[in-house]
């Protein structure tokens, strides 16, 4: 591993300074991606500068409803929080659905927005790869692309984004606090990770030394009603195939609102704006389902090796959303 330099940053001003002062120094988290891919070699910063002690590490009630997460809260306790097993169950759903009880309690929410994808290529720095190193080509198009985007992608990537929990966020229409040395903005997560278009090697609309301060989640009352099922190889440690975030509600048998995202299907979470719309002030049945399903998978442009995403994304969108009506709207 290449050598680098380690501080434990004592505030976010102290944090976002010395990010700034050095082009090739990164955030430290948890650790539980970035580490391994500075193992790998894919990751070479030449500074960490340790946020995860920042005191950003509290879940907390907005005056107006809704809660404030700090960027520090371990993944874990986000999970076990009361509040949000109780007003966003689908949030606390994807933390548990993804890594492991080990990697939850140190992975953070900043780190876990910010977690890079899982392409095989991406990891192998033997191989081509234009997220890795621009320019020099996708192999995971022509190679091994079974886990990879099948909305979305470009000529020049085809990744996905490996979150589970910023598909839930997505699906919840929660926002992200940021600051960095021209000060702070909020953006909303469903804009916060990018389409790969020409430029893969940007994940996210982050700029250097722009520092996750916490993540907003509105009052939302059908969000008490949300859930997330995520399918994958193993029934855990594993990253999902194809997951969903969904919550729906039910007035005299027709959808009053919706929302959905999907997981595993893109560059970033896919909230499935189009489905929704078509889902809205309709009957609430199988048939209602399956075409939402198809509305937005019309735009899927699959590779042989990942073409069953199609019927599968298709098949958990229907199967979540008849249990939920069935559930009475859980
Ligand atoms: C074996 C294994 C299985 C896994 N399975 C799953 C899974 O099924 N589902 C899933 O969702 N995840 C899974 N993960 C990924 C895991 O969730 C992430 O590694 C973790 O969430 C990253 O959080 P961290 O705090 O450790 O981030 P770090 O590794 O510390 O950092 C990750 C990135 O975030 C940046 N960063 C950290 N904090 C901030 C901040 N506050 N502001 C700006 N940038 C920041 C860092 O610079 C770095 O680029 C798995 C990981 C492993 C190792
Ligand atoms: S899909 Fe993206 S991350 Fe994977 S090899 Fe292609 S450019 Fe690299």
């Amino acid at each position: 591993m290449k050598p680098f330099a380690y501080e434990r940053a004592l505030d976010r001003a102290a944090a976002i300074a010395a990010l700034a002062a050095r082009p090739n120094a990164v955030f430290l988290g948890g650790g539980t991606n970035l580490v391994d891919l500075m193992k790998l070699g894919v990751a070479t910063p030449d500074l960490l500068v340790d946020v995860a002690r920042l005191p950003h590490d509290r879940v907390e009630p907005l005056p107006g409803g809704g809660v404030r997460i700090g960027a520090a809260v371990r993944n874990s306790d986000l999970a076990a929080d009361r509040t949000i097993r109780r007003a966003y169950p689908a949030l606390s759903q994807a933390l548990l659905a993804g890594a492991s009880g080990q990697l939850r309690n140190l992975a953070t929410v900043g780190g876990n927005l910010m977690q890079r994808t899982r392409c095989v290529y991406f990891q192998d720095v033997t191989k081509p790869c234009n997220k890795r190193e621009p320019g020099t080509g996708c192999p995971a198009r022509l190679g091994h692309h079974r886990d990879l985007a099948i909305l979305g992608a470009s000529e020049a990537c085809i990744a996905t984004h490996p979150s589970d929990m910023a598909v839930a966020l997505a699906a919840l229409d929660a926002v992200v606090h940021v600051e960095g040395p021209d000060g702070a903005r909020a953006v909303p997560v469903v804009d916060f990770h990018r389409l790969p278009a020409d430029d893969p090697s940007r994940d996210t609309v982050l700029e250097h030394a722009e520092l996750i301060v916490a993540v907003e989640l509105p009052a939302l009352p059908l969000a008490a009603r949300s859930h997330y099922r995520k399918v994958r190889d193993r029934a855990s440690y594993a990253f999902a195939l194809v997951s969903l975030a969904s919550a729906i509600e039910v007035a005299d048998g027709v959808v009053s609102d919706v929302r959905l995202a999907f997981g595993g299907v893109a560059h970033r979470p896919w909230r499935a704006w189009r489905a929704e719309a078509a889902l809205r002030r309709s009957r609430a049945t199988e048939e209602a389902f399956r075409h939402a399903a198809d509305v937005e998978l019309a735009g899927a442009n699959p590779l042989p090796g990942n073409a069953f995403k199609v019927p599968l994304a298709r098949n958990l969108l229907v199967r979540a959303l008849l249990d939920q009506v069935e559930a009475g709207g859980r």
